[in-house]
């Protein structure tokens, strides 16, 4: 393993197709997958990745099939000039920018990961962990041996990648972060920015209620069969608030299936709806 020497600024190299790639072969790698928009989560991905690994490639590729049809694809936060500095003011070696005829010309291959695409963000999103899975795996295949990481914001997400990586043999190891938060609580998103400011004053209500539900199920008697009635009155809580709840669940955290008594390695999954911008949050509970 190369140590690339500390106080040495590495200039920032640009790639923008698979030709030009280049991934050291004698150098610890870690790899960072975005759609850009950069905001403190993704520079908290970069910056471990920085201090974990020799040489940091972070990938920007707004992923056209992830979306659905009526899905923001088109309004979808771009600029790249600012998140070319930022990675750059991190520290990032290089940034993989591809057009989506690279990643996609001719392609017919779609990775579906079962059960675990099921639920939740899946239901709600038919075909969204499809395209997630296979521009994970095309990338994954593209920068080989590494180390990547994720945000556990998006827990369902992290769960699919581990899923996926295991099953296809991908010589990845996954480091799964913790979801940096605005001051008052709401999880940081690129999506964010859509929230009108009579909006964005509520936000931060979907992880309060995260927090005090798992706070509740915390307290409760083992084998108390009362968690339904905080998931209802959570989601009431946030209807009567102005939200438009898609879920507030409790779940394992291997299955993502849902739990009615108290367990070990648990985890509340949320979304829910403020106009046309969905938020996505998660509280660990046990
Ligand atoms: P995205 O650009 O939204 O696809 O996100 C790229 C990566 O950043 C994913 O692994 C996300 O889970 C992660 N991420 C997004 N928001 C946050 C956050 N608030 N805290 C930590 N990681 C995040």
């Amino acid at each position: 393993m190369r140590r690339i020497p500390h106080g040495r600024t590495q200039r920032l190299k640009v790639f923008r197709t698979i030709r030009e790639l280049e991934i050291p072969k004698d150098a610890s790698i870690g790899f960072v997958p975005t759609m850009g928009a950069f905001h403190e989560g993704h520079l908290s991905l970069m910056r471990t990745a920085k201090a974990e690994t020799d040489f940091v490639v972070v990938s920007l590729f707004v992923n056209p099939t992830q979306f659905g049809q009526d899905e923001d694809f088109n309004r979808y936060p771009r600029d790249e000039e600012r998140d070319m500095q930022m990675a750059r003011s991190v520290g990032i070696d290089a940034i993989f920018i591809p057009s989506v005829e690279e990643i996609y010309s001719n392609s017919t291959t779609v990775v579906s990961v079962e059960r675990l695409s099921a639920r939740w963000e899946g239901k709600s999103r038919p075909g969204h962990f499809d395209g997630v899975a296979t521009v994970v795996a095309k990338l994954f295949s593209l920068v080989g041996d590494c180390v990547a990481y994720f945000g556990m914001k998006d827990f369902q997400q992290c769960r699919i990648v581990e899923q996926m990586a295991s099953d296809l043999f991908f010589p990845v190891r996954l480091r799964l972060l913790e979801t940096i938060r605005e001051s008052d609580g709401l999880a940081m998103s690129s999506r964010n920015a859509y929230l009108s400011p009579a909006h964005r004053g509520l936000a931060p209500l979907l992880h309060a209620q995260l927090r005090s539900v798992a706070e509740a199920i915390r307290r409760l008697e083992p084998g108390s069969p009362d968690i339904e009635a905080r998931l209802h009155d959570a989601r009431c809580h946030l209807a009567e608030s102005g939200f438009v709840v898609d879920y507030f669940a409790y779940v394992d955290e291997r299955t993502l299936e849902p739990l009615v008594v108290p367990r070990v390695n648990s985890r509340l999954l949320a979304a829910a709806r403020l106009g046309t911008t969905r938020l996505i949050d998660n509280e660990p509970v046990l």
